[in-house]
């Protein structure tokens, strides 16, 4: 059991806290402190991502507000990777950073690039946590590279004295415990306030106020959200194809760097070789290493001008953006129990040039049919192609034919015009069945393809079409027969 543990300060950096319980215990050898608190042999104490925090919390004296998950949400580094780890993944960061089983297996190098070596702090932070709280601490969201000012104060971080270049690093146990340098220059003076004057410094601001939204967010950013909205967004601007196949990586990649300018990306810290030829692959689709979280950031803000806002976009404003919309759909076979309900759930969409397809499949009765959209307007376009009109039709339309049948098969022997008087059929709409059971009956009592077309307005090849269709059903029963009577 410790005698004593320091609370913790807002947003503080967990080795901060460490930091403090070492200053205040009087030991002068941090490795002894070290293993004292977590039963590790080492003197780092710069806690990218903690360990064995389990051994800490229970030696912990009397009643205090600390717990696993309180530490890891207010002071680790995590709640910024968070969303974009999958549950199964993060609990099992979660469970090593309680009790070590051994190398951490993922986390710490995903974090490792995204945190400064040296200690940055925000002049203003340092005096007014010191007339606060009575001391100053390191912030943890001062601590991410790619927070280069305040978000609180918008005032520039600094991570060395600006008058005696004095680097502020955990392992030379010069950290801050007031807003005075070790040489006692005065930091609040040096305080340097950005001004939104260039897009560069626009960019910085935004960057670092997205870090914390996405901290103090968390728990409502999961992978799945982020995922649908760059669907959304990468469909809307024709980088993905709607099948999921990414289809434009070089405009991706030309509208991303053009949108911030790669002299301003560098400025953040992104190279240009981390935008390569995978690049909407596996940042749009969180697959691979995705983890560099300031991409998702600047890719959140190239889309939509802010995280909050690239997320919080209701669904209905995304949605004639989706190419034949989010479904369900309705099925368009008249003979089916579902006809004109919406029952269809899958849409399977690719791309051809300038047209996207989508196919729409009954599971009901088999009846598919497909549609078109224009791809830069993604605006349907007129018509409709049956694909298959499915088992029911087909089943329901044998039933048809085989009242005609031996009256059809014997005029194809004959098929010679002849000619009726034409009384006023009702013609049904083309194609319907009742249409086809029309056709059925007229060339059974006109005995002639040609005759049939003319009367229900088709074309001959098409009577012939449909009435082989069904006598090559009948084909094993009577095969030469009816290779005969087709010929
Ligand atoms: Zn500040
Ligand atoms: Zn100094
Ligand atoms: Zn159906």
């Amino acid at each position: 059991m410790l005698n004593f543990f320091p609370n913790a300060y807002p947003d503080e950096d967990f080795g901060s806290i460490v930091y403090r319980y070492f200053k205040l215990s009087g030991n002068p050898y941090m490795m002894e402190i070290m293993y004292k608190l977590f039963q590790v042999k080492t003197v780092r104490n710069r806690f990218i991502l903690p360990k064995n925090l389990l051994t800490l919390l229970n030696n912990i004296p009397g009643k205090h507000s600390y717990s696993l998950d309180r530490i890891v949400k207010e002071h680790s580094y995590l709640p910024l990777m968070k969303p974009f780890y999958t549950d199964n993944e993060f609990n099992n960061i979660i469970e090593d950073i309680g009790m070590t089983k051994g190398r951490i297996v993922i986390g710490s190098d995903q974090l490792k690039h995204m945190i400064s070596n040296q200690v940055r702090y925000c002049p203003i932070c340092l005096l007014e946590d010191y007339e606060k709280f009575g001391e100053s601490y390191v912030h943890r969201i001062h601590q991410y590279k790619f927070v280069l000012v305040c978000p609180n104060h918008h005032t520039y971080l600094i991570s060395s004295c600006p008058m005696c270049q004095q680097p502020f690093l955990y392992h030379n146990r010069r950290l801050l415990g007031t807003p005075y340098c070790s040489n006692k220059h005065y930091l609040p003076s040096f305080a340097k306030h950005s001004l939104y004057n260039s897009a560069l410094e626009k960019l910085i601001h935004q960057v670092a106020d997205d870090t914390k939204f996405i901290i103090h967010n968390e728990k409502y950013i999961y992978i799945e959200l982020i995922r649908q909205r760059y669907l959304e967004y990468a469909l809307k601007k024709g980088y993905f194809s709607p099948n999921g196949l990414m289809q434009k990586n070089k405009s991706l990649i030309k509208d991303f760097l053009d949108s911030f300018s790669i002299e301003n990306l560098e400025v953040l810290g992104i190279k240009i070789n981390q935008i390569h030829r995978k690049f909407a692959q596996i940042y749009l689709n969180l697959q691979g290493n995705h983890y560099n979280i300031l991409i998702h950031i600047l890719l959140m803000i190239y889309f939509s001008g802010s995280v909050s806002n690239f997320l919080n976009k209701k669904i209905i404003d995304t949605e004639p953006f989706i190419p034949f919309g989010r479904g369900p759909w309705e099925c368009l076979n008249e003979l089916c129990s579902k006809n004109k309900q919406k029952s269809i759930v899958v849409c399977q969409r690719y791309s051809f040039r300038d047209v996207i397809y989508g196919t729409f499949k009954c599971e009901n009765c088999g009846y598919t049919y497909t549609r078109k959209c224009n791809r830069g307007t993604l605006q349907n376009m007129d018509g409709i192609h049956v694909k298959d009109k499915g088992w029911l039709w087909e089943r329901k339309e044998e039933e048809i034919f085989k009242l005609y049948e031996s009256k059809i098969q014997q005029a194809q022997k004959v098929n010679k015009r002849n000619r009726i008087l034409d009384k006023k059929i009702q013609i049904p709409e083309r194609n319907s069945f009742a249409w086809i059971s029309l056709l059925f009956q007229v060339y059974s009592n006109v005995k002639s393809y040609k005759e049939t077309a003319r009367i229900l307005r088709t074309t001959e090849i098409h009577v012939k079409k449909i009435l082989i269709r069904h006598q090559k059903k009948v084909a094993p029963f009577n095969k030469s027969e009816s290779v005969k009577n087709i010929v």
